[in-house]
């Protein structure tokens, strides 16, 4: 049942077209249920973004690793034929412990529970799901800013049309959500007062990678794996290709530099890596950065101060809204997992099971 009407195949439109609204609509078409995503960027894929460049390694400037643990992100790349490799760590890292002390190599313990990487890169789970359930029904460049309900159904506004649906299933970030898109009727106060509070996972995080030609920090007595509390870099790891044909670093940049240019935090890039591996690092192919700060579909400023996963997987996320029309789904929402593609993929599943138990009875295929 939607609202008092009983409708056995509602049509269904996703706003969002990162991993939770690309999975749930995967989801959707195994079951017949007819949906359309509206995606604000000229992207897919949201907070997962690969860098490709012809001839040079995939550089992951958002989601990057999954581990063994990640049952359903692990089921899904199973079920669509994508591999998945070890991160390479090595048995040393650079350890940069004070900006007064210069750096050393030191040994790392065995790795027994090793992270994995996306063979070809995340954007290839994304576009595989994406060529899956047919780009016709993914409209790019459709930013929501109203959802209302109507007599009949849903209307979802963008800064260009106007859509009608039986249900709306939102993905973006809770606190995103409520900030950047009016509701009418409001959504409940108590949620509002949650999603408020709650944290975009590296919503304000900048990733930074180089492609070189060799991986000259894979010498004797180097590694490619840094921790520096002395910074801007405070992790970076080798991010070579699957087959080992492409060579590259990527590590996270201090997240307090969003403001500055990309030449200036390429240059301090630059200085930092001088100082473990000399002048070669100048040799780099290519450089390239996300400052997710800067992102509008991504972050927006807390009006407060909110800790790292706060509210996230909070239980207000999984109730139906809207007399049963109106639906949250996506990684901060999941009750395990929360903020990581696992999340994104489990809320996904949760969202279409609501969707096919409420409005059909059925038992959903997943
Ligand atoms: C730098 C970084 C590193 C990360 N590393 C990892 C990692 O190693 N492992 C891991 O598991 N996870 C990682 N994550 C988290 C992972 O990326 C997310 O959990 C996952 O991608 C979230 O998917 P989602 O679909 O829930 O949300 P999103 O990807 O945020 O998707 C929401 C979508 O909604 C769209 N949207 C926003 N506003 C509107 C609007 N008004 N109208 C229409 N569309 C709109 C956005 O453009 C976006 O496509 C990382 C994230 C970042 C940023």
């Amino acid at each position: 049942m939607i609202g008092n009407k009983n409708i056995s195949t509602p049509s269904v439109l996703i706003i969002g077209a990162g991993l939770s609204g690309l999975a749930l609509a995967y989801y959707l078409q195994k079951n017949d249920i007819p949906f359309q995503l509206l995606e604000a960027r000229s992207r897919t894929g949201g907070r997962i973004f690969t860098s490709y460049q012809k001839g040079g390694a995939p550089l992951e400037m958002g989601a990057t690793w999954l581990g063994k643990k990640h049952f359903e992100l692990n089921g899904l790349l199973k079920e669509l034929g994508i591999e998945i490799f070890a991160q390479i760590l090595g048995d040393r890292a650079i350890y940069e412990p004070i900006s007064t002390s210069p750096p050393q190599l030191v040994s790392l313990p065995p790795n027994n529970d090793p992270s994995y990487r996306i063979k070809g890169g995340s954007s290839f789970l994304i576009n595989t799901l994406a060529d899956k359930i047919g780009p016709e029904n993914i409209l790019l460049n459709q930013v929501v800013t109203n959802i209302s309900s109507t007599t009949n159904g849903i209307s979802v506004k963008t800064k260009s049309d106007e859509f009608q649906a039986d249900l709306v299933v939102a993905t973006l970030p809770p606190f995103l959500l409520t900030s950047t898109i009016k509701f009418h009727p409001a959504l409940p106060a108590t949620l509002k007062e949650i999603t408020t509070a709650t944290h975009t996972w590296m919503g304000a995080s900048i990733k930074v990678g180089l492609r070189y030609t060799a991986p000259f920090w894979r010498a004797e007595n180097s590694s490619g794996t840094i921790f520096s509390n002395a910074g801007p870099i405070p992790e970076m790891y080798d991010h070579s290709d699957a087959d080992e044909q492409y060579f590259s670093i990527k590590g996270f940049f201090n997240g307090a530099y969003f403001s500055i240019s990309k030449e200036e935090r390429l240059k301090m890039v630059l200085t930092q890596l001088e100082k473990y591996y000399g002048p070669q690092v100048r040799n780099f192919v290519s450089y390239e950065e996300c400052a997710w700060r800067n992102e509008p579909f991504t972050y927006v400023s807390y009006n407060q101060h909110v800790l790292p996963h706060q509210n996230n997987g909070h239980t207000a996320f999984s109730d139906a809204l809207m007399e049963g029309r109106f639906y949250l789904t996506g990684a901060e929402t999941a009750a395990q997992y929360a903020g990581y593609m696992e999340g994104a993929v489990r809320s996904a599943q949760r969202v279409a099971k609501q969707i096919m138990e409420a409005h059909s009875g059925l038992t959903t295929k997943i």
